[in-house]
């Protein structure tokens, strides 16, 4: 077989970026995911705010209730204080009417007191609309981004996967089966290591010198493989 190493590291560096990009758009679902997580807790904060704050207002308004039915109380009470008879009854309904103020009273601090939470209920609320406002704008331009990378991707990928058809119809099949049996050897897919003053680039570990120099002289037709890691190995003149 005629050895073309640098069809082979073609092929190699090819199929390489071919996996990155296959990699890149497996992970777009879980860019989406999370872009889709981020705007759904923005809105459930706002959800959750608006809910305190119509608790708040819906408690209010049974103490505006209770307070007006106490005063529609004390009231009649009072109306019905020149029918009495006794000087007796005159004091009981006056300590009565008294007790009824005195609950009145109470409602109205309650209700005072409740004026603050529910401003604070709104300022609240005003802020997490404004997180999902200044976020929801980020978050549409990223999933567009995302969407965008993805159809360059998919082009892109379908390019390389014609450029390696290209590329492995020109590699000798005795010598293409050699580089699958070394690819599906390899953890990581690569079946081709340069070597570098005498490192294997695959497996980082020195050759023996011998074969080193044998690689150096590059003989056609002799392919030469890492004692230790099986890789195909190549060596590139710098000069
Ligand atoms: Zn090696």
């Amino acid at each position: 077989m005629k050895i073309k190493i640098q069809t082979l590291v073609e092929l190699q560096s090819t199929e390489i970026e071919i996996r990155r990009v296959e990699q890149a758009l497996a992970a777009a679902p879980e860019r989406f995911d999370a872009i889709t997580a981020e705007r759904q807790g923005l809105t459930e904060a706002v959800e959750a705010a608006e809910a305190h704050l119509a608790a708040l207002n819906k408690r209010y308004r049974e103490l505006e209730r209770e307070a007006r039915e106490q005063q529609d109380r004390a009231a009649k009470r009072a109306a019905r204080l020149h029918e009495v008879k006794t000087n007796k009854e005159y004091q009981a309904t006056l300590k009565e009417i008294d007790d009824i103020k005195a609950v009145v009273l109470g409602i109205e601090d309650e209700m005072l007191a409740l004026l603050d939470t529910i401003d604070e209920a709104k300022a609240g609320l005003k802020e997490k609309e404004q997180d999902l406002a200044d976020r929801d704008q980020a978050l549409r331009e990223e999933a567009a981004a995302v969407e965008q990378a993805m159809e360059e991707d998919r082009k892109r990928l379908e390019a390389l996967r014609l450029r390696r058809e290209e590329i492995a119809g020109q590699v000798d099949s005795a010598l293409m089966s050699v580089y699958l049996r070394a690819q599906v050897q390899q953890r990581d897919r690569r079946a081709l290591a340069e070597v570098v003053n005498a490192v294997c680039q695959g497996c980082h570990m020195n050759i023996p010198p011998q074969l080193y120099n044998e690689l150096q002289r590059q003989e056609q037709g002799d392919l030469k493989i890492c004692p230790l890691c099986q890789r195909i190995i190549y060596w590139q003149n710098e000069a």
